[in-house]
């Protein structure tokens, strides 16, 4: 879409808008003709079909062609309420037309005219009718009735029929304007319409197929700007060249454990080792699903890179994960005489700067922390692999900044957020992807219960019990809103009430996003002790952290979490050898409330469920898009689109492998990919 007059214009001078419902039309997000063009039917009303009279079918919308063969009469039998009749015929059969509180019909019906009427058929008794049909006469019949119309969301204050007015006003101002970024060659060898035909048919269909032709270039369109967007963002062209590393015998770090590696670990493996042994430079994306033993496969990178000769630096989200990931990483390396480093947020000044003038002096090997690494001022002297764990914590911006930090450092990413494969290909179309789909054995299933509130001291007692034998409990409290006041208070509340009184006599803890992260790390370490029976949290616990003897989740307010959510605070339970338990507290009432906690409570495959969850947010509401703060996108449905994605992945590849963005026939494409990161990439968060 160019950026001519006609599409920056703004909404109320288009013609039947004005002023008021200008205001209208904002709080649906359009203030201009060109996001009224891009604000698209959620469904579509097929009238186009013209039937027969003895045709018809109870039930079934459809447009008839008839005549009235017999007057109008009107009757008022209560005071509010007034019904307009008549009887029209097409000459196969009669249908009774019935309209109620609408009196000005009768002004515009004539005996012996022929009119168009879409409605829903209805039977009654041996007679067909229909009830508030859409009427025209058949002279001026197209508008209304014998076509596909669009349904857009609405507002209220807003009819369909305003909409469709003003979207088809502003069709008619950019007819012949619009400006096709496209070039032909690749709308020819992906079947896509042209722009103008596109936007025209989106909005107002000739036919069901016109739409679908119009709806897949819209959809290409947008993924393959989306997609581009971020690789011209990330600064990744072609493949790149990268550090070549020698074969190492792993067995002096394997021989350490005190586990055999599953088949999917070392499969995994096998392929970071191959990226590594290549002079290309790893971009890989590990998949796994809570508890699958990502951890170990990243730390026999770290092994390899090593003993090459290079660093390594291991970042993630949180503090306590960083803590935990040192210790353990730690004490594998410990005597293997590789050094490892914690560098976090709460790092002292003095210990920052040391560490800091080791890793450039490459005396240290390992660099384990939090965002903290990513300052401008850690240099390392040969840094050649970087980590990055829960990656979906972390912003794309960030992942291209630590990328740099080294001469074209191997990328290993780790996510535990199953990512349903649509989306995957979406953020991470520049990654190889591995995915470890095996659990380690004897990790048995964990049972999840959804309850309400009437379970509440079976509950308790229930902890009680899971205590009584030696075992840790978790209660998670939801964050209410993005406030940390909130989030703070209700964790806070409930562990004051439960230390009182439900729980009086156990231990229980307290940690949340507004404690220091001093204070955090105190409370989880005693966690991690044994020192705290129950530990109140809200979702900063949510990632990573290991405590094997803790067997029960509680979820409070289940019902405010997303599915994968719910998931991942269920993966830190049943990483021990103990029977472990997850009890969802649902607090709603709603159908799609109830279908969420029965998956959980049905499903354990992370994958399944991120597909699930995918699949009712529907449409709109794109899992994880926003989180990973990219643009919302507003045809493209992520989970039905897979086979155009697929082509769109394609037809990436062949731009960027061979340069295409520079050719003339691309500059439109490429100046629009400029206008979009200037515009909407630099929001992208760091949270
Ligand atoms: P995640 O994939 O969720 O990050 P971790 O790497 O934290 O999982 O591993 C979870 C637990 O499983 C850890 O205690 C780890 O030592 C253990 N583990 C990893 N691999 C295996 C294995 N092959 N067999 C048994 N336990 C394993
Ligand atoms: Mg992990």
């Amino acid at each position: 879409m160019p950026q001519g007059d006609i599409f920056r214009m703004s909404i109320k001078y288009v013609k039947g808008v004005g002023e008021a419902r200008a205001r209208l039309l904002a709080k649906l997000g359009i203030y201009t003709v060109n996001d009224a063009l891009n604000f698209f039917p959620r469904d579509y009303q097929d009238r186009s079909i013209l039937k027969k009279i003895n045709e018809l079918q109870d039930g079934e919308e459809c447009s008839v062609k008839a005549t009235l063969v017999s007057d109008v009469t009107e009757s008022k039998p209560r005071r509010n309420l007034s019904i307009i009749k008549t009887l029209v015929s097409d000459g196969t059969a009669f249908l009774s037309m019935t309209w109620f509180n609408q009196g000005y019909i009768k002004n515009y019906l004539k005996n012996g005219t022929e009119y168009v009427f879409f409605g829903k058929v209805k039977r009654n008794g041996m007679r067909l009718e229909m009830h508030n049909p859409v009427i025209e006469t058949a002279e001026q019949s197209g508008k209304y009735t014998g076509r596909i119309l669009p349904v857009y969301p609405l507002t209220k204050g807003l009819t369909q029929t305003h909409l469709r007015t003003v979207i088809e006003n502003s069709l008619k101002l950019a007819e012949n304007k619009f400006e096709e970024i496209l070039p032909q060659n690749l709308r020819e060898k992906y079947n896509l319409s042209q722009i103008g035909f596109s936007y025209e048919e989106i909005h107002f269909p000739q036919s069901l197929h016109h739409m679908e032709q119009a709806r897949r270039r819209l959809v290409f369109e947008e993924l393959l700007t989306l997609q581009l967007c971020l690789l011209k963002s990330k600064g990744i062209s072609k493949e790149q060249k990268g550090n070549r590393f020698e074969p190492v015998d792993m067995s002096p770090l394997l021989n350490k454990l005190t586990f055999k590696l599953t088949s999917a670990q070392k499969k995994v493996f096998e392929e970071i080792c191959n990226d590594m042994q290549s002079d290309r430079k790893m971009n890989r994306l590990i998949q796994g699903d809570v508890g699958s033993g990502k951890t170990i496969v990243a730390v026999m990178a770290i092994y390899m890179a090593a003993k090459n000769g290079y660093q390594s630096a291991f970042m993630v989200p949180t503090e306590i994960l960083a803590e935990q990931h040192y210790r353990s990483v730690k004490q594998l390396f410990e005597d293997l005489g590789i050094s490892v480093r914690l560098l976090t947020g709460s790092t002292k000044k003095k210990e920052k700067e040391e560490i800091k003038a080791l890793a450039r002096e490459g005396k240290i090997d390992v660099l384990i922390g939090t965002h903290a690494i990513l300052e401008d001022d850690t240099e390392f002297y040969k840094l050649g692999l970087v980590i990055t764990d829960e990656q979906h914590r972390f912003g794309v911006r960030q992942r291209a900044k630590l990328s740099v930090k080294g001469e074209n450092p191997d990328l290993l990413v780790m996510t535990a957020t199953p990512i349903p494969r649509t989306l995957t290909l979406t953020l991470y179309g520049d990654l190889d992807v591995s995915i470890i789909d095996e659990l380690p054995p004897e990790r048995k299933p964990i049972d999840t219960y959804a309850v309400n509130e009437s379970y509440r001291e079976r509950v308790y007692k229930f902890i009680r019990k899971n205590v009584a034998e030696g075992r840790q409990a978790y209660i998670v409290c939801p964050l209410v809103e993005d406030s940390g006041q909130i989030e703070a208070e209700s964790a806070e509340g409930l562990a004051e009430r439960i230390r009182d009184n439900e729980l009086k006599g156990l231990r229980v803890g307290l940690i949340h996003g507004k404690m220091k992260s001093s204070e955090k790390d105190k409370v989880m370490r005693k966690f991690v002790d044994g020192q705290i029976d129950v530990l109140v949290s809200t979702t900063v616990i949510e990632v990573g952290v290991n405590v094997p003897n803790a067997n029960l989740m509680v979820i409070e307010n289940a019902e405010r979490f997303g599915l994968s959510q719910l998931h991942q605070l269920r993966g830190r339970v049943g990483r021990g050898k103990y029977k472990s338990y997850c009890i969802l507290f649902n607090q709603s009432k709603s159908d799609i409330a109830r279908q969420r906690m029965e998956i959980m409570t049905s499903i354990n495959n992370g994958f399944v469920i991120s597909e699930k969850d995918l699949e009712l947010r529907g449409p709109g509401d794109v899992f994880g898009v926003r989180q990973h703060g990219l643009p919302e996108l507003k045809i493209a449905n992520l989970y039905r689109d897979m086979d155009i994605l697929k082509d769109v992945q394609k037809a990436v590849k062949h731009i960027i492998d061979n340069n295409l963005l520079l050719n003339d026939e691309y500059m439109l494409l490429n100046k629009k990919l400029d206008d979009i990161i200037k515009e909407k990439f630099n929001e992208i968060s760091l949270n």
